[in-house]
C-alpha cells in the first residue's frame, strides 16, 4: 500500500518543527517541506540577536496564557498540548540544553542560533524528511469535494486529496497539507489561500 504523503509549506521554524512532530507521531508517512527561497530557517538564524530566544521559563500554562491577552482563548488548547515545559524537554532529548536569563528568556547554552538550526537539520535527516528549496507554492486545490484524511491510522481514505501548484515546477499531489508560511507577508501573496475551499 502507498504511504500517506504530507506536504508542509514553509521552511521556517514552524514548518520544520511541524514536519519533525509529524515524523515522530507517524514514522511511516512521506513528509516533504517546500520552501520558496534558497534559504532554510533564515529567521531562526537571526532570532534573539543570533542567540535564538527559544522559549520562556514559565511552566504554568494559565500564567503563560495571561501573557497573550488577545490570543488567550485561541492558544489555550495548543498550550495544554505543548507548552514551554515540553519545548525544554524536547530540546533536551535532542541534545540541546537551554539556560535561563534573569528575565526568564531561555537560550541554548551555546548562545548560538546555529545550535537550534543544526538540531532541526539533524532531525529532518534522521526522519528522511525531504526538504525542497526554491519551491514556491502558488495554489492548492482539493482534488475532490469530500477529500479528507484520517488522523491516526496509516490507511488512506482518499487518494491524493490535494494538488499543490508551484512556481515553474510540476504539480505535486498530497494526502494532507500543513501551511507554515510565517507572518508579515503582503496579504495579496496569500490570495490563493483565502480562495481555498474547505
Ligand atoms: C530579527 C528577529 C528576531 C527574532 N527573534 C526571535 C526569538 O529570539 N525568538 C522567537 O521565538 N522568535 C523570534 N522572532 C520571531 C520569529 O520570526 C518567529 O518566532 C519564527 O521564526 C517564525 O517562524 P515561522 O516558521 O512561523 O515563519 P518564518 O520563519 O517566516 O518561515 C516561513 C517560511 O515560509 C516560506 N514561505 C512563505 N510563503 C511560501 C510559499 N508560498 N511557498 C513556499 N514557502 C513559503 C518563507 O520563505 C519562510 O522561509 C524574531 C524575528 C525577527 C525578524
Amino acid at each position: 500500500m502507498r504511504k500517506k504523503k504530507i506536504i508542509v509549506v514553509g521552511g521556517g521554524a514552524a514548518g520544520f518543527f511541524c514536519a519533525i512532530q509529524i515524523a515522530e507521531l507517524h514514522p511511516h508517512w512521506d513528509i516533504i517541506i517546500l520552501e520558496k527561497t534558497n534559504k532554510l530557517l533564515s529567521k531562526v538564524k537571526v532570532s534573539g540577536g543570533g542567540r535564538c530566544n527559544v522559549t520562556h521559563a514559565c511552566p504554568d500554562v494559565e500564567l503563560l496564557l495571561k501573557k497573550y491577552p488577545r490570543g488567550e482563548r485561541f492558544l489555550k488548547k495548543a498550550f495544554y498540548q505543548f507548552a514551554t515545559k515540553n519545548t525544554i524537554e524536547w530540546f533536551a532529548q535532542n541534545g540541546v540544553q537551554l539556560h535561563t536569563e534573569k528575565d526568564g528568556r531561555m537560550f541554548p547554552t551555546t548562545n548560538s542560533s546555529e545550535t537550534i538550526i543544526d538540531c532541526f537539520l539533524r532531525k529532518v535527516h534522521q526522519y528522511k524528511i525531504q526538504v525542497l528549496t526554491q519551491h514556491e507554492v502558488l495554489d492548492i486545490k482539493h482534488n475532490n469535494s469530500n477529500a479528507s484524511i484520517t488522523n491516526t491510522s496509516n490507511e488512506i481514505k482518499n487518494q491524493n486529496a490535494f494538488t499543490i501548484q508551484m512556481q515553474g515546477r510540476d504539480p505535486m499531489q498530497a494526502d494532507a497539507i500543513c501551511l507554515a508560511t510565517g507572518g508579515m507577508l503582503k496579504s495579496d501573496r496569500l490570495n490563493w489561500l483565502t480562495q481555498f475551499e474547505v
